[in-house]
Protein backbone atom coordinates (compact mmCIF):
# COMPACT_ATOMS: atom_id res chain seq x y z
CA UNK A 1 0.00 0.00 0.00
CA UNK A 2 1.35 3.61 -0.81
CA UNK A 3 1.36 6.09 2.07
CA UNK A 4 4.33 8.50 1.41
CA UNK A 5 4.69 9.62 -2.20
CA UNK A 6 7.71 11.37 -3.41
CA UNK A 7 6.87 14.06 -5.69
CA UNK A 8 9.79 14.11 -8.45
CA UNK A 9 8.29 17.48 -10.45
CA UNK A 10 8.19 21.18 -9.32
CA UNK A 11 5.60 24.07 -10.70
CA UNK A 12 1.60 23.79 -10.68
CA UNK A 13 2.22 19.89 -11.03
CA UNK A 14 3.86 19.12 -8.34
CA UNK A 15 1.14 20.94 -6.27
CA UNK A 16 -1.61 19.28 -8.35
CA UNK A 17 -0.30 15.47 -7.34
CA UNK A 18 0.36 17.17 -3.73
CA UNK A 19 -3.42 17.68 -3.69
CA UNK A 20 -4.08 14.30 -5.17
CA UNK A 21 -2.05 12.67 -2.08
CA UNK A 22 -3.25 14.20 0.67
CA UNK A 23 -7.19 13.85 -0.79
CA UNK A 24 -6.07 10.12 -0.71
CA UNK A 25 -4.96 10.50 3.21
CA UNK A 26 -0.94 10.29 1.90
CA UNK A 27 1.78 11.79 2.77
CA UNK A 28 3.85 14.34 0.04
CA UNK A 29 7.06 14.45 -0.16
CA UNK A 30 8.53 17.23 -2.60
CA UNK A 31 11.93 17.68 -4.27
CA UNK A 32 13.76 21.27 -4.93
CA UNK A 33 17.00 21.94 -6.55
CA UNK A 34 19.27 23.39 -3.57
CA UNK A 35 19.15 26.54 -5.50
CA UNK A 36 15.33 25.90 -5.87
CA UNK A 37 13.91 25.14 -2.12
CA UNK A 38 12.33 28.56 -2.10
CA UNK A 39 10.19 27.28 -4.67
CA UNK A 40 6.13 27.59 -3.87
CA UNK A 41 5.68 23.87 -4.01
CA UNK A 42 7.61 22.83 -1.48
CA UNK A 43 5.26 24.11 1.18
CA UNK A 44 2.63 22.23 0.13
CA UNK A 45 4.15 19.00 0.94
CA UNK A 46 4.71 17.06 4.50
CA UNK A 47 8.41 16.99 3.83
CA UNK A 48 11.02 18.08 1.45
CA UNK A 49 14.46 16.34 -0.03
CA UNK A 50 16.74 18.78 -1.58
CA UNK A 51 19.06 17.34 -4.60
CA UNK A 52 21.87 19.14 -5.85
CA UNK A 53 22.71 19.29 -9.11
CA UNK A 54 25.23 21.60 -11.53
CA UNK A 55 22.69 23.22 -12.71
CA UNK A 56 18.75 24.58 -11.79
CA UNK A 57 17.25 21.98 -13.98
CA UNK A 58 19.24 18.91 -13.76
CA UNK A 59 18.44 18.40 -10.52
CA UNK A 60 14.61 16.92 -11.65
CA UNK A 61 16.45 15.02 -14.49
CA UNK A 62 18.32 12.85 -12.05
CA UNK A 63 17.53 9.50 -12.10
CA UNK A 64 20.05 8.23 -9.39
CA UNK A 65 19.63 11.36 -6.92
CA UNK A 66 16.00 11.07 -7.39
CA UNK A 67 15.52 7.50 -6.71
CA UNK A 68 18.16 8.05 -3.48
CA UNK A 69 15.61 10.67 -2.71
CA UNK A 70 12.64 8.37 -2.64
CA UNK A 71 14.65 5.91 -0.49
CA UNK A 72 16.27 8.40 2.19
CA UNK A 73 12.68 9.92 2.98
CA UNK A 74 10.96 7.15 3.39
CA UNK A 75 8.67 7.03 0.24
CA UNK A 76 7.29 3.89 -0.86
CA UNK A 77 6.60 5.67 -4.31
CA UNK A 78 7.39 8.37 -6.90
CA UNK A 79 4.93 10.21 -9.06
CA UNK A 80 6.94 12.01 -12.13
CA UNK A 81 4.03 14.37 -13.10
CA UNK A 82 4.35 15.52 -16.49
CA UNK A 83 7.53 16.89 -18.64
CA UNK A 84 11.07 15.77 -17.03
CA UNK A 85 11.50 12.59 -16.17
CA UNK A 86 7.62 11.15 -16.42
CA UNK A 87 8.34 9.41 -20.50
CA UNK A 88 11.90 7.73 -19.24
CA UNK A 89 11.61 3.89 -19.00
CA UNK A 90 15.15 4.09 -17.21
CA UNK A 91 13.38 6.27 -14.08
CA UNK A 92 10.45 3.82 -13.78
CA UNK A 93 12.77 0.85 -14.17
CA UNK A 94 14.94 2.20 -11.39
CA UNK A 95 12.10 3.28 -9.55
CA UNK A 96 10.41 -0.24 -9.29
CA UNK A 97 14.15 -2.10 -8.95
CA UNK A 98 14.66 -0.08 -5.56
CA UNK A 99 11.02 -0.97 -4.04
CA UNK A 100 9.34 1.92 -5.05
CA UNK A 101 6.08 2.28 -7.10
CA UNK A 102 6.42 4.18 -10.04
CA UNK A 103 2.95 6.22 -10.66
CA UNK A 104 2.87 5.76 -13.98
CA UNK A 105 2.97 3.32 -17.38
CA UNK A 106 4.73 0.08 -17.12
CA UNK A 107 8.21 0.92 -18.30
CA UNK A 108 7.65 -1.23 -21.60
CA UNK A 109 4.75 0.61 -22.10
CA UNK A 110 6.53 4.12 -21.92
CA UNK A 111 8.81 2.72 -24.62
CA UNK A 112 6.86 1.93 -26.67
CA UNK A 113 4.97 5.16 -26.89
CA UNK A 114 8.35 7.21 -26.75
CA UNK A 115 9.10 5.92 -30.43
CA UNK A 116 6.71 7.24 -32.07
CA UNK A 117 7.24 5.08 -34.83
CA UNK A 118 6.69 2.07 -32.89
CA UNK A 119 3.72 3.16 -31.33
CA UNK A 120 1.82 4.46 -34.89
CA UNK A 121 3.01 0.69 -35.95
CA UNK A 122 0.76 -0.52 -32.70
CA UNK A 123 -2.06 1.67 -33.63
CA UNK A 124 -2.26 0.19 -36.96
CA UNK A 125 -1.92 -3.20 -35.24
CA UNK A 126 -4.91 -2.33 -33.41
CA UNK A 127 -6.98 -1.26 -36.52
CA UNK A 128 -6.66 2.48 -35.69
CA UNK A 129 -6.32 4.85 -38.91
CA UNK A 130 -3.03 6.65 -39.18
CA UNK A 131 -1.93 9.32 -41.66
CA UNK A 132 -0.04 7.91 -44.70
CA UNK A 133 3.57 8.63 -44.16
CA UNK A 134 6.71 7.06 -44.37
CA UNK A 135 5.92 4.63 -41.73
CA UNK A 136 9.06 3.76 -40.13
CA UNK A 137 12.30 6.76 -39.74
CA UNK A 138 13.70 7.77 -42.72
CA UNK A 139 17.49 8.05 -43.78
CA UNK A 140 18.38 11.39 -45.47
CA UNK A 141 19.59 10.21 -48.80
CA UNK A 142 16.00 8.92 -49.05
CA UNK A 143 13.58 10.93 -48.12
CA UNK A 144 12.79 13.00 -51.08
CA UNK A 145 11.88 10.33 -53.14
CA UNK A 146 9.68 9.11 -49.60
CA UNK A 147 8.26 12.72 -49.30
CA UNK A 148 7.24 12.72 -53.48
CA UNK A 149 5.29 9.45 -52.69
CA UNK A 150 3.38 10.77 -50.12
CA UNK A 151 2.73 14.00 -51.73
CA UNK A 152 3.61 17.75 -50.52
CA UNK A 153 3.02 19.14 -47.95
CA UNK A 154 5.08 16.31 -45.89
CA UNK A 155 5.43 16.90 -42.06
CA UNK A 156 8.87 15.58 -40.31
CA UNK A 157 8.86 14.54 -37.12
CA UNK A 158 10.74 13.42 -34.22
CA UNK A 159 10.87 9.35 -33.67
CA UNK A 160 11.68 10.48 -30.20
CA UNK A 161 10.11 13.76 -29.88
CA UNK A 162 7.44 15.64 -27.59
CA UNK A 163 6.69 19.50 -27.06
CA UNK A 164 6.58 20.15 -30.26
CA UNK A 165 10.10 20.29 -30.99
CA UNK A 166 11.31 18.73 -34.26
CA UNK A 167 8.76 19.32 -36.03
CA UNK A 168 9.04 21.05 -39.94
CA UNK A 169 6.06 21.38 -42.70
CA UNK A 170 8.17 20.52 -46.10
CA UNK A 171 6.49 22.65 -48.81
CA UNK A 172 8.70 21.04 -52.00
CA UNK A 173 11.10 19.64 -52.36
CA UNK A 174 13.51 22.39 -52.24
CA UNK A 175 13.70 23.15 -48.51
CA UNK A 176 13.77 19.60 -47.53
CA UNK A 177 17.65 18.86 -47.02
CA UNK A 178 18.06 21.95 -44.85
CA UNK A 179 14.54 20.91 -43.05
CA UNK A 180 15.57 18.14 -41.98
CA UNK A 181 19.10 18.76 -41.20
CA UNK A 182 17.97 21.33 -38.48
CA UNK A 183 15.03 19.18 -37.30
CA UNK A 184 17.38 16.45 -36.63
CA UNK A 185 19.74 18.69 -34.69
CA UNK A 186 17.51 19.80 -32.94
CA UNK A 187 15.87 16.18 -31.93
CA UNK A 188 19.46 15.31 -30.83
CA UNK A 189 19.82 18.10 -28.44
CA UNK A 190 16.45 17.94 -26.99
CA UNK A 191 15.94 13.56 -27.04
CA UNK A 192 19.33 12.72 -27.59
CA UNK A 193 18.21 10.81 -30.97
CA UNK A 194 18.00 12.27 -34.35
CA UNK A 195 15.27 9.77 -35.82
CA UNK A 196 12.87 11.28 -38.20
CA UNK A 197 9.97 10.19 -39.92
CA UNK A 198 7.34 11.40 -42.49
CA UNK A 199 4.01 12.27 -42.69
CA UNK A 200 1.31 13.87 -45.03
CA UNK A 201 1.18 17.37 -43.54
CA UNK A 202 -2.92 17.68 -43.21
CA UNK A 203 -3.46 21.52 -43.87
CA UNK A 204 -7.02 21.67 -42.12
CA UNK A 205 -7.12 19.66 -39.05
CA UNK A 206 -8.31 19.66 -35.44
CA UNK A 207 -6.08 18.28 -32.37
CA UNK A 208 -8.64 15.33 -30.63
CA UNK A 209 -7.16 13.16 -27.98
CA UNK A 210 -9.06 11.01 -25.80
CA UNK A 211 -8.00 10.03 -22.31
CA UNK A 212 -7.82 6.60 -21.20
CA UNK A 213 -7.67 5.09 -18.12
CA UNK A 214 -6.33 1.35 -17.16
CA UNK A 215 -6.02 -0.61 -14.48
CA UNK A 216 -3.63 -3.88 -13.86
CA UNK A 217 -6.66 -5.73 -13.92
CA UNK A 218 -7.65 -5.82 -17.32
CA UNK A 219 -10.14 -2.88 -17.33
CA UNK A 220 -9.64 0.02 -19.60
CA UNK A 221 -11.97 3.01 -20.15
CA UNK A 222 -11.75 6.09 -21.67
CA UNK A 223 -13.41 9.47 -20.49
CA UNK A 224 -13.85 11.34 -23.81
CA UNK A 225 -11.99 13.47 -26.06
CA UNK A 226 -10.48 16.91 -25.59
CA UNK A 227 -9.76 19.67 -28.46
CA UNK A 228 -6.89 21.19 -28.23
CA UNK A 229 -6.67 23.00 -31.72
CA UNK A 230 -5.46 26.29 -30.15
CA UNK A 231 -1.89 26.23 -30.55
CA UNK A 232 1.33 27.93 -31.53
CA UNK A 233 3.86 25.87 -32.79
CA UNK A 234 2.99 22.72 -32.47
CA UNK A 235 2.31 23.62 -28.54
CA UNK A 236 -1.16 24.04 -27.03
CA UNK A 237 -2.91 27.15 -25.91
CA UNK A 238 -6.52 26.40 -24.89
CA UNK A 239 -7.85 22.91 -24.42
CA UNK A 240 -11.56 22.07 -24.05
CA UNK A 241 -14.08 19.23 -23.50
CA UNK A 242 -16.45 17.93 -25.50
CA UNK A 243 -14.57 18.42 -28.90
CA UNK A 244 -17.25 20.68 -30.68
CA UNK A 245 -17.25 19.09 -34.14
CA UNK A 246 -17.89 15.38 -33.13
CA UNK A 247 -21.33 13.98 -33.42
CA UNK A 248 -22.19 10.79 -30.79
CA UNK A 249 -21.36 8.54 -33.46
CA UNK A 250 -17.66 9.68 -34.33
CA UNK A 251 -17.20 10.61 -30.62
CA UNK A 252 -17.99 6.77 -29.96
CA UNK A 253 -15.42 5.79 -32.84
CA UNK A 254 -12.59 7.51 -31.24
CA UNK A 255 -13.84 6.30 -27.95
CA UNK A 256 -13.43 2.76 -29.25
CA UNK A 257 -10.13 3.63 -31.41
CA UNK A 258 -8.51 5.04 -28.57
CA UNK A 259 -9.16 2.02 -26.46
CA UNK A 260 -8.19 -0.07 -29.07
CA UNK A 261 -5.05 1.42 -29.46
CA UNK A 262 -4.06 1.85 -25.40
CA UNK A 263 -5.27 -2.27 -25.20
CA UNK A 264 -2.97 -3.32 -27.76
CA UNK A 265 -0.15 -1.69 -26.22
CA UNK A 266 -0.79 -2.90 -22.88
CA UNK A 267 -1.42 0.35 -21.08
CA UNK A 268 -1.79 0.68 -17.47
CA UNK A 269 -2.66 3.91 -15.43
CA UNK A 270 -3.61 7.03 -16.91
CA UNK A 271 -2.41 7.99 -20.97
CA UNK A 272 -4.23 9.63 -24.11
CA UNK A 273 -4.46 8.94 -27.83
CA UNK A 274 -3.77 12.36 -29.79
CA UNK A 275 -5.51 12.36 -33.48
CA UNK A 276 -5.75 14.70 -35.64
CA UNK A 277 -9.20 15.20 -37.55
CA UNK A 278 -9.18 16.10 -40.92
CA UNK A 279 -12.20 18.55 -41.20
CA UNK A 280 -12.39 18.44 -44.98
CA UNK A 281 -12.87 14.42 -45.32
CA UNK A 282 -14.47 14.31 -41.63
CA UNK A 283 -12.11 11.67 -40.33
CA UNK A 284 -9.41 10.97 -37.67
CA UNK A 285 -6.07 9.78 -37.78
CA UNK A 286 -3.63 8.41 -34.75
CA UNK A 287 -0.55 10.79 -34.11
CA UNK A 288 0.62 9.65 -30.66
CA UNK A 289 -0.03 8.37 -27.43
CA UNK A 290 1.67 10.29 -24.40
CA UNK A 291 2.26 7.79 -21.85
CA UNK A 292 1.77 10.32 -18.53
CA UNK A 293 -0.51 12.29 -17.21
CA UNK A 294 -1.01 15.71 -19.30
CA UNK A 295 -1.23 19.29 -18.42
CA UNK A 296 -4.86 19.32 -19.93
CA UNK A 297 -6.01 16.34 -17.98
CA UNK A 298 -8.08 19.19 -15.52
CA UNK A 299 -10.92 19.62 -18.72
CA UNK A 300 -11.45 16.01 -18.59
CA UNK A 301 -11.99 15.96 -14.73
CA UNK A 302 -14.35 18.86 -14.50
CA UNK A 303 -16.83 16.77 -17.34
CA UNK A 304 -16.60 13.66 -15.92
CA UNK A 305 -16.01 13.88 -12.17
CA UNK A 306 -13.06 11.98 -12.18
CA UNK A 307 -10.11 12.74 -10.11
CA UNK A 308 -7.40 11.23 -12.69
CA UNK A 309 -4.29 11.86 -10.61
CA UNK A 310 -6.21 10.35 -7.58
CA UNK A 311 -6.98 7.20 -9.88
CA UNK A 312 -3.04 6.87 -11.09
CA UNK A 313 -2.38 6.10 -7.58
CA UNK A 314 -4.97 4.06 -6.95
CA UNK A 315 -4.49 1.88 -9.81
CA UNK A 316 -0.35 2.20 -9.31
CA UNK A 317 -1.71 0.36 -5.98
CA UNK A 318 -3.06 -2.48 -7.75
CA UNK A 319 -6.53 -1.27 -7.42
CA UNK A 320 -9.25 -2.22 -9.51
CA UNK A 321 -10.53 1.16 -11.76
CA UNK A 322 -13.58 2.75 -9.71
CA UNK A 323 -15.52 2.92 -12.83
CA UNK A 324 -16.60 1.07 -15.96
CA UNK A 325 -17.18 2.49 -19.57
CA UNK A 326 -21.03 2.45 -19.07
CA UNK A 327 -20.52 4.89 -15.40
CA UNK A 328 -18.57 7.98 -17.45
CA UNK A 329 -21.14 10.39 -18.60
CA UNK A 330 -19.63 13.46 -19.93
CA UNK A 331 -21.67 16.34 -17.93
CA UNK A 332 -21.54 20.20 -19.43
CA UNK A 333 -18.36 21.89 -20.83
CA UNK A 334 -14.97 22.54 -19.70
CA UNK A 335 -12.12 24.85 -21.13
CA UNK A 336 -8.69 25.41 -20.06
CA UNK A 337 -6.56 28.64 -20.66
CA UNK A 338 -2.72 27.54 -20.06
CA UNK A 339 -1.38 30.83 -18.50
CA UNK A 340 2.67 31.17 -19.36
CA UNK A 341 5.18 33.95 -18.37
CA UNK A 342 5.51 35.33 -21.38
CA UNK A 343 5.45 38.32 -22.74
CA UNK A 344 2.94 37.71 -25.95
CA UNK A 345 3.96 41.16 -27.60
CA UNK A 346 7.31 39.90 -27.46
CA UNK A 347 6.66 37.18 -29.30
CA UNK A 348 5.69 35.20 -26.73
CA UNK A 349 9.24 36.01 -24.92
CA UNK A 350 9.97 34.53 -21.69
CA UNK A 351 9.28 36.81 -19.03
CA UNK A 352 10.38 35.27 -15.36
CA UNK A 353 10.34 37.54 -12.92
CA UNK A 354 9.01 38.51 -8.74
CA UNK A 355 5.27 38.78 -8.77
CA UNK A 356 4.30 42.13 -6.82
CA UNK A 357 0.80 40.95 -6.96
CA UNK A 358 -1.06 37.84 -7.49
CA UNK A 359 -5.17 37.26 -7.28
CA UNK A 360 -6.72 33.75 -8.11
CA UNK A 361 -10.66 33.85 -9.72
CA UNK A 362 -12.77 31.84 -7.74
CA UNK A 363 -16.50 31.38 -7.85
CA UNK A 364 -18.42 28.78 -9.09
CA UNK A 365 -17.37 26.90 -11.97
CA UNK A 366 -13.89 28.54 -11.67
CA UNK A 367 -10.80 26.30 -10.76
CA UNK A 368 -6.84 27.49 -10.48
CA UNK A 369 -4.65 25.02 -10.77
CA UNK A 370 -1.46 27.02 -9.92
CA UNK A 371 1.42 27.01 -7.04
CA UNK A 372 2.45 30.97 -6.88
CA UNK A 373 1.53 33.84 -4.86
CA UNK A 374 1.99 37.32 -3.89
CA UNK A 375 5.76 37.55 -3.89
CA UNK A 376 6.67 34.45 -5.85
CA UNK A 377 9.75 34.51 -8.12
CA UNK A 378 9.03 32.29 -11.38
CA UNK A 379 12.59 31.36 -12.61
CA UNK A 380 14.23 31.53 -15.88
CA UNK A 381 15.16 27.69 -15.77
CA UNK A 382 12.16 26.24 -15.47
CA UNK A 383 9.01 25.93 -18.17
CA UNK A 384 6.94 28.97 -18.15
CA UNK A 385 4.10 27.75 -17.31
CA UNK A 386 2.59 29.29 -14.10
CA UNK A 387 -1.35 28.30 -14.08
CA UNK A 388 -4.02 26.52 -15.67
CA UNK A 389 -7.63 28.63 -15.69
CA UNK A 390 -10.10 25.99 -16.00
CA UNK A 391 -13.82 26.84 -16.50
CA UNK A 392 -16.73 24.65 -16.14
CA UNK A 393 -20.78 25.32 -17.36
CA UNK A 394 -23.42 23.52 -18.39
CA UNK A 395 -22.51 24.44 -22.36
CA UNK A 396 -19.66 26.10 -24.52
CA UNK A 397 -21.65 29.52 -23.60
CA UNK A 398 -21.39 29.09 -20.26
CA UNK A 399 -18.33 27.62 -19.54
CA UNK A 400 -16.84 30.44 -21.98
CA UNK A 401 -18.62 33.45 -20.00
CA UNK A 402 -17.22 31.97 -16.84
CA UNK A 403 -13.57 31.91 -18.37
CA UNK A 404 -13.77 35.68 -19.24
CA UNK A 405 -14.51 36.29 -15.59
CA UNK A 406 -11.70 34.30 -14.16
CA UNK A 407 -9.40 36.07 -16.91
CA UNK A 408 -10.77 39.43 -15.82
CA UNK A 409 -10.43 38.67 -11.84
CA UNK A 410 -7.02 37.49 -12.46
CA UNK A 411 -4.43 39.59 -11.33
CA UNK A 412 -0.41 38.57 -11.63
CA UNK A 413 1.48 41.76 -11.41
CA UNK A 414 5.21 42.46 -12.05
CA UNK A 415 5.70 39.81 -15.13
CA UNK A 416 3.97 39.70 -18.44
CA UNK A 417 1.59 36.55 -18.12
CA UNK A 418 -0.69 35.51 -21.54
CA UNK A 419 -4.05 36.33 -19.61
CA UNK A 420 -3.97 40.06 -21.77
CA UNK A 421 -3.87 36.70 -25.31
CA UNK A 422 -6.44 34.33 -23.82
CA UNK A 423 -8.89 37.59 -22.83
CA UNK A 424 -8.32 38.45 -26.67
CA UNK A 425 -9.28 34.89 -28.20
CA UNK A 426 -12.26 34.42 -25.66
CA UNK A 427 -13.63 37.27 -28.09
CA UNK A 428 -12.76 36.08 -31.22
CA UNK A 429 -16.54 35.35 -33.21
CA UNK A 430 -14.34 32.73 -35.24
CA UNK A 431 -13.22 30.79 -32.03
CA UNK A 432 -16.47 31.38 -30.45
CA UNK A 433 -18.21 29.82 -33.12
CA UNK A 434 -15.78 27.06 -32.64
CA UNK A 435 -14.82 27.19 -36.49
CA UNK A 436 -11.03 26.94 -35.61
CA UNK A 437 -8.29 24.27 -37.03
CA UNK A 438 -4.62 23.79 -35.33
CA UNK A 439 -3.57 26.94 -37.41
CA UNK A 440 -6.01 29.42 -36.27
CA UNK A 441 -3.54 31.10 -33.94
CA UNK A 442 -0.20 29.85 -35.73
CA UNK A 443 2.57 32.62 -36.20
P1 LIG B 1 0.67 18.10 -22.96
O1 LIG B 1 -0.01 17.48 -24.11
O2 LIG B 1 0.63 17.33 -21.70
O3 LIG B 1 0.35 19.51 -22.81
P2 LIG B 1 3.19 19.04 -23.83
O4 LIG B 1 3.74 18.48 -25.08
O5 LIG B 1 2.70 20.42 -23.84
O6 LIG B 1 2.14 17.98 -23.37
O7 LIG B 1 4.26 18.86 -22.69
C1 LIG B 1 4.00 19.05 -21.33
C2 LIG B 1 5.29 19.45 -20.67
O8 LIG B 1 6.26 18.45 -20.88
C3 LIG B 1 5.86 20.73 -21.20
O9 LIG B 1 6.52 21.34 -20.13
C4 LIG B 1 6.85 20.25 -22.25
O10 LIG B 1 7.89 21.18 -22.41
C5 LIG B 1 7.34 18.97 -21.63
N1 LIG B 1 7.70 17.93 -22.60
C6 LIG B 1 6.88 17.30 -23.46
N2 LIG B 1 7.53 16.34 -24.13
C7 LIG B 1 8.79 16.35 -23.68
C8 LIG B 1 9.96 15.58 -23.97
N3 LIG B 1 9.95 14.59 -24.84
N4 LIG B 1 11.09 15.88 -23.32
C9 LIG B 1 11.10 16.86 -22.40
N5 LIG B 1 10.04 17.60 -22.08
C10 LIG B 1 8.90 17.37 -22.70
P1 LIG C 1 4.48 16.12 -30.22
O1 LIG C 1 5.02 14.77 -29.84
O2 LIG C 1 5.53 17.14 -30.37
O3 LIG C 1 3.32 16.52 -29.37
P2 LIG C 1 2.56 15.38 -32.31
O4 LIG C 1 2.80 14.24 -33.21
O5 LIG C 1 1.57 15.19 -31.24
O6 LIG C 1 3.95 15.89 -31.72
O7 LIG C 1 2.12 16.64 -33.19
C1 LIG C 1 2.06 17.94 -32.62
C2 LIG C 1 1.03 18.78 -33.34
O8 LIG C 1 1.35 18.89 -34.73
C3 LIG C 1 -0.38 18.21 -33.32
O9 LIG C 1 -1.07 18.60 -32.16
C4 LIG C 1 -0.99 18.83 -34.57
O10 LIG C 1 -1.38 20.17 -34.32
C5 LIG C 1 0.18 18.86 -35.52
N1 LIG C 1 0.20 17.68 -36.39
C6 LIG C 1 0.71 16.47 -36.11
N2 LIG C 1 0.62 15.63 -37.16
C7 LIG C 1 0.05 16.34 -38.15
C8 LIG C 1 -0.28 16.06 -39.53
N3 LIG C 1 -0.02 14.88 -40.08
N4 LIG C 1 -0.83 17.06 -40.27
C9 LIG C 1 -1.07 18.27 -39.73
N5 LIG C 1 -0.77 18.61 -38.46
C10 LIG C 1 -0.23 17.66 -37.68
MG1 LIG D 1 1.48 15.52 -29.16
Amino acid sequence: MIRRLLVANRGEIAVRVIRAAHDLGLEAVAVAATSDTAAPHVSYADDVVQVEARHPRAAYLDVDALIEAGRRSGCDAVHPGYGFLSESAAFARGCEAAGLTFVGPPADVIELAGNKVAARETAVRAGAPVVPGSGGAIALESAAEIAETIGYPVLCKAAFGGGGRGIRVLNDQSSLVAALNSAAEEARISFGDGALYLERYLPRVRHIEVQVLADCHGNLVHLGERECSIQRRHQKLLEESPAVCLSDTQRQELGEAAVAVARACGYVNAGTIEFVYDIDDEKFYFIEINARIQVEHPVTEMVTGVDLVVEQLRVADGLPLALAQEDVELRGHAIECRITAEDVSAGFMPSPGTVSKYRVPGGPGLRVDGFLETGSTVSPHYDSLIAKVIAHGKDRAAALARMRRGLREFQIDGIATTVPFHRDLLDDPEFIKGDITTRFRES
